[in-house]
């Protein structure tokens, strides 16, 4: 059950919601994110619910029987849209493209991609600066350094910036030059990270583990919402399955599944799913025809040399006509 209460509840209103709560035999958790207080109400027993929505200081009051609450459907309609500012929102209403390279490399790189996407029109920016790879001998990211050159050129350019954080300990030193965090799918269940996300407030792209299913994304979601921040979206990036011919199987079924779930906008990451250059254009377009509210994917000036994932990469020729052919799709989704 989730209680919303008024904006700035006297103490003693929600001291007497509390203690009725109590009373019915449920387990109350306050949470405060940037936009309201609520109360999740944890319990079994069957009971009126106008008994709590009639008390003085209830805003709104729901029931919803999933694990999954806040981020749920069922208890908010209105699809959460994401003002990362400059007039960048992404949510229902707009299609978002985010591209860039795999891993930040150096300022001629980070020039190059942005004089990209300025040329293209797109607004934000990703490259992973602390790196989760496979091997531990493989380019693990130019850390907090070229976090801080990444931010100077995007700034001078309009562009935001999305980038992986993969513990908790950096969040502090890389959240005054981010605009969105990025939990990879590895980290899409390190609770204690998600729990310091959720006290952080910033944005967060949460991609769904490497065998994740949508239920343990949905609740993941959850840590970050309960813990006081409401600004999350969530990617679809490939889940692990027996098909040696791609890199993963990019579940577009997905796309349509979670948009009726949650609230929350939904990302297709082309690039990890199916993890070949050739094909990440007609994974996006069905991204896009899927109902995704926007698109990551990799793209690099010089592919073959990224110094990750450039099998996976697009070239800026093949980046610029994906671009194009992404508004034309969603356009064509919107006319329906
Ligand atoms: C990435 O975005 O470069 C990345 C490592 O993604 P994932 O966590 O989906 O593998
Ligand atoms: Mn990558």
């Amino acid at each position: 059950m989730i209680i919303q209460l008024q904006q700035g509840i006297p103490a003693e209103l929600k001291e007497n919601i509390l203690r009725q709560i109590q009373e019915i035999g449920y387990k109350a958790n306050e949470v405060i994110t940037q936009e309201a207080h609520y109360l999740v109400a944890i319990g079994k027993k069957e009971f009126d619910i106008r008994r709590i929505g009639q008390l003085p200081g209830v805003a709104d009051i729901h029931r919803v029987s999933e694990e999954y609450k806040l981020i749920s459907r069922r208890w908010r309609v209105e699809p959460t849209r994401i003002d990362l500012g400059d007039g960048v929102v992404i949510g229902e209403g707009n299609f978002s493209i985010m591209a860039g390279p795999c891993s930040i490399e150096g300022e001629e790189q980070i020039e190059r991609v942005v004089a990209h996407l300025v040329e293209n029109n797109v607004k934000v920016m990703r490259g992973g600066v602390f790196k989760p790879r496979s091997s531990p001998y493989a380019f693990r990211g130019l850390g907090i350094d070229g976090l801080k050159t990444f931010h100077r050129i995007c700034r001078e350019n309009g562009i935001k910036i999305i980038t992986e954080v993969m513990q908790v300990s950096q969040i502090e030193e890389m959240i005054d030059y981010v605009d969105v965090f990025q939990v990879g799918a590895r980290n899409s269940q390190n609770f204690n990270l998600l729990d310091s996300l959720g006290e952080a407030q910033k944005p967060v792209l949460l991609k769904r583990g490497i065998s994740g299913t949508l239920e343990e994304l949905l609740q993941a979601a959850e840590y970050i919402f309960s813990n006081g921040n409401e600004k999350i979206m969530l990617c679809e990036r490939g889940i692990r399955g027996y098909e040696k011919a791609y890199r993963n199987i990019l579940d577009l079924n997905a796309v349509p599944v979670l948009k009726e779930k949650t609230h929350l906008p939904v990302i297709v990451d082309p690039s990890h799913g199916i993890g070949l250059r050739d094909y990440v254009d007609s994974m996006a377009l069905a991204a896009v025809m899927a109902g995704a509210d926007g698109v990551i994917y990799e793209t690099h000036y010089t592919p073959e040399k990224a110094f990750s994932d450039g099998q996976q990469t697009l070239n800026f020729q093949e980046s610029a006509r994906l671009i194009e052919r992404m508004r034309k799709a969603y356009a064509l989704r919107e006319s329906f």
